[in-house]
């Protein structure tokens, strides 16, 4: 670390996005407790993991993962609430590029196009960006897999679907997407990016319009995956 590194941390100390101590020079971040710490579920080792599970009986998917577990009141909860509502999007494409050196040599770095689930643009301009889209940008570093952000948009806005149950919310979420170009992803195996996976309603109602296009295949990829 340069000695202009070592001053501004003097001046303005950096600080975990887990826990809020200062961070040191060498850390990035996330200090080292926390990223040894980090609840990884390890589910890319295992196709019958719970991600998977989500989705059985409902959409074809051919590999599911979720980074971590999501632990309230820990850190997984502070890095999203940092990734959602804070605006780190480093830390978005940081939390990426682990996610993304744990899915090498696995099948997850076998599909053709990465393509993280978008967000409606009324939410797009008010947010100002996709924090999946920068989550996919650091998988798509370290697997060397292009991002492709144009091909499926999200054509409804959909309410805030916190408090209602999970038919209400299968209602809600269907047909929201739309595949605009779908010439761009003809018999590709597409790894869908979310940040976070609940119901997996949303990521659902993606895929099976996606799946509309001849010989599609999909996989999905989550950073976290919430208890449910
Ligand atoms: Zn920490």
């Amino acid at each position: 670390m340069t000695i202009i590194t070592d001053l501004l941390d003097l001046l303005l100390p950096r600080t975990c996005c887990g826990c809020n101590t200062v961070l040191t020079t060498n850390e990035e971040y996330l200090c080292t407790k926390c990223m040894i710490n980090l609840p990884r579920t390890r589910y890319h080792k295992d196709p019958d993991n719970p991600t998977a599970q989500t989705f059985w009986g409902r959409t074809n998917i051919q590999n599911a993962t979720s980074f971590l577990h999501f632990n309230k009141k820990g850190t997984v909860q502070h890095i999203m609430h940092q990734i959602k509502y804070k605006d780190n999007l480093e830390l978005a494409i940081f939390m990426g590029t682990h996610a993304g050196h744990e899915l090498k040599c696995t099948p997850f770095e076998e599909v053709d196009v990465i393509i993280p689930v978008p967000l409606h643009k009324s939410r797009l301009s008010k947010r100002g960006y996709n924090q999946s889209e920068r989550i996919a940008m650091g998988i798509s570093e370290i697997l060397n897999i292009p991002i492709d952000n144009k091909s499926i948009i999200r054509a409804k806005s959909s309410e805030s679907q916190v408090t209602k149950k999970r038919y209400q919310r299968w209602e809600n979420v269907e047909g929201i997407f739309e595949v605009v170009q779908p010439q761009q992803i003809i018999n590709k195996h597409i790894l869908l990016v979310d940040d976070i996976l609940t119901t997996g309603a949303t990521i659902e109602a993606c895929a099976q319009e996606i799946l509309k296009v001849e010989g599609t295949k999909i996989s999905i990829f989550t950073l976290a995956k919430a208890k449910q």
